[in-house]
Protein backbone atom coordinates (compact mmCIF):
# COMPACT_ATOMS: atom_id res chain seq x y z
CA UNK A 1 0.00 0.00 0.00
CA UNK A 2 1.28 3.26 -0.63
CA UNK A 3 0.73 6.48 1.61
CA UNK A 4 2.56 8.74 -0.37
CA UNK A 5 0.13 11.84 -0.78
CA UNK A 6 1.88 12.72 -3.88
CA UNK A 7 1.08 9.56 -5.54
CA UNK A 8 -2.47 9.79 -4.29
CA UNK A 9 -2.62 13.30 -6.16
CA UNK A 10 -1.30 11.56 -9.55
CA UNK A 11 -3.55 9.07 -9.02
CA UNK A 12 -6.41 11.42 -8.34
CA UNK A 13 -7.31 9.49 -5.03
CA UNK A 14 -6.68 12.78 -3.51
CA UNK A 15 -7.57 16.73 -5.66
CA UNK A 16 -5.09 18.98 -6.85
CA UNK A 17 -5.62 22.15 -9.10
CA UNK A 18 -3.83 20.65 -12.90
CA UNK A 19 -1.64 22.59 -15.04
CA UNK A 20 0.30 20.51 -17.09
CA UNK A 21 0.30 16.76 -17.13
CA UNK A 22 1.91 14.44 -19.77
CA UNK A 23 2.64 10.54 -19.52
CA UNK A 24 5.88 10.86 -17.12
CA UNK A 25 4.94 14.14 -15.22
CA UNK A 26 2.16 15.94 -13.25
CA UNK A 27 2.22 19.66 -12.40
CA UNK A 28 -0.49 21.07 -9.64
CA UNK A 29 -0.80 24.15 -7.47
CA UNK A 30 1.03 23.99 -4.23
CA UNK A 31 -1.93 23.85 -1.37
CA UNK A 32 0.19 27.08 0.43
CA UNK A 33 1.35 29.30 -2.14
CA UNK A 34 4.61 31.32 -1.56
CA UNK A 35 4.25 33.26 -4.69
CA UNK A 36 1.83 34.62 -7.00
CA UNK A 37 2.12 31.44 -9.15
CA UNK A 38 3.42 28.56 -7.14
CA UNK A 39 3.52 24.87 -8.61
CA UNK A 40 4.50 21.67 -8.23
CA UNK A 41 6.03 19.83 -10.73
CA UNK A 42 6.24 15.68 -9.87
CA UNK A 43 7.51 12.74 -12.02
CA UNK A 44 4.52 9.88 -11.58
CA UNK A 45 6.82 7.44 -10.68
CA UNK A 46 7.70 7.20 -7.08
CA UNK A 47 11.13 8.70 -6.37
CA UNK A 48 11.28 9.66 -2.78
CA UNK A 49 14.06 13.03 -3.21
CA UNK A 50 16.92 13.91 -5.14
CA UNK A 51 19.29 11.29 -3.68
CA UNK A 52 17.81 8.81 -5.23
CA UNK A 53 17.92 9.82 -8.25
CA UNK A 54 19.84 6.95 -10.36
CA UNK A 55 21.40 6.12 -14.05
CA UNK A 56 17.88 4.16 -14.31
CA UNK A 57 15.70 7.07 -13.39
CA UNK A 58 17.53 10.15 -14.15
CA UNK A 59 16.10 10.52 -17.89
CA UNK A 60 12.85 11.61 -15.66
CA UNK A 61 14.97 15.00 -15.06
CA UNK A 62 14.42 15.97 -19.17
CA UNK A 63 10.77 15.99 -18.59
CA UNK A 64 10.80 17.69 -15.22
CA UNK A 65 12.61 20.26 -16.71
CA UNK A 66 10.66 20.45 -19.97
CA UNK A 67 7.40 20.95 -18.33
CA UNK A 68 8.85 23.76 -16.39
CA UNK A 69 9.42 25.30 -19.79
CA UNK A 70 5.78 24.45 -20.99
CA UNK A 71 4.56 25.90 -17.80
CA UNK A 72 6.47 28.89 -17.45
CA UNK A 73 5.07 29.99 -20.56
CA UNK A 74 1.75 28.77 -20.36
CA UNK A 75 1.32 30.60 -16.85
CA UNK A 76 3.08 34.24 -18.53
CA UNK A 77 6.36 33.64 -16.30
CA UNK A 78 8.67 32.45 -18.46
CA UNK A 79 10.08 35.68 -19.64
CA UNK A 80 9.84 37.74 -16.15
CA UNK A 81 11.32 35.00 -14.60
CA UNK A 82 11.17 32.24 -12.08
CA UNK A 83 13.02 29.83 -9.68
CA UNK A 84 12.75 25.89 -9.67
CA UNK A 85 13.59 24.74 -6.03
CA UNK A 86 14.04 21.50 -4.94
CA UNK A 87 14.10 20.69 -1.44
CA UNK A 88 16.60 17.63 -0.83
CA UNK A 89 16.04 16.39 2.80
CA UNK A 90 15.95 17.53 6.61
CA UNK A 91 17.73 20.48 6.23
CA UNK A 92 16.17 21.89 3.16
CA UNK A 93 13.08 21.35 4.69
CA UNK A 94 11.92 18.75 2.49
CA UNK A 95 7.91 17.35 3.88
CA UNK A 96 7.07 15.09 1.08
CA UNK A 97 9.11 12.58 0.23
CA UNK A 98 7.95 12.07 -3.35
CA UNK A 99 10.63 14.30 -5.45
CA UNK A 100 8.86 17.49 -6.51
CA UNK A 101 10.41 20.64 -7.94
CA UNK A 102 8.64 23.85 -6.48
CA UNK A 103 8.30 26.40 -9.72
CA UNK A 104 7.55 29.80 -8.17
CA UNK A 105 7.59 33.02 -9.58
CA UNK A 106 4.88 36.29 -10.56
CA UNK A 107 6.96 38.70 -8.56
CA UNK A 108 10.85 39.92 -7.71
CA UNK A 109 12.51 37.47 -5.69
CA UNK A 110 15.86 39.96 -5.59
CA UNK A 111 19.09 38.02 -5.93
CA UNK A 112 19.17 36.03 -2.40
CA UNK A 113 19.04 32.65 -3.10
CA UNK A 114 17.75 32.49 0.61
P1 LIG B 1 8.57 20.42 0.42
O1 LIG B 1 8.70 21.21 1.68
O2 LIG B 1 8.50 18.93 0.67
O3 LIG B 1 9.59 20.79 -0.60
O4 LIG B 1 7.20 20.90 -0.21
C1 LIG B 1 5.99 20.24 -0.10
C2 LIG B 1 4.95 21.16 -0.67
O5 LIG B 1 3.77 20.41 -0.88
C3 LIG B 1 4.58 22.32 0.26
O6 LIG B 1 4.82 23.56 -0.40
C4 LIG B 1 3.09 22.09 0.55
O7 LIG B 1 2.34 23.29 0.62
C5 LIG B 1 2.66 21.21 -0.61
N1 LIG B 1 1.57 20.29 -0.29
C6 LIG B 1 1.51 19.45 0.77
N2 LIG B 1 0.37 18.74 0.73
C7 LIG B 1 -0.30 19.15 -0.38
C8 LIG B 1 -1.55 18.77 -0.96
O8 LIG B 1 -2.28 17.91 -0.46
N3 LIG B 1 -1.92 19.40 -2.10
C9 LIG B 1 -1.14 20.36 -2.69
N4 LIG B 1 -1.60 20.91 -3.81
N5 LIG B 1 0.06 20.72 -2.18
C10 LIG B 1 0.46 20.14 -1.03
ZN1 LIG C 1 4.82 9.01 -4.25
Amino acid sequence: MNDCIFCKIINREIPSKSVYENDKVYAFYDINPEAPVHVLIVPKQHIASHNELTTKNVDIMKDIHLAVNEIAKQLGIADSGYRIINNCGADAGQTVFHMHYHLVGGTSMGTKIL
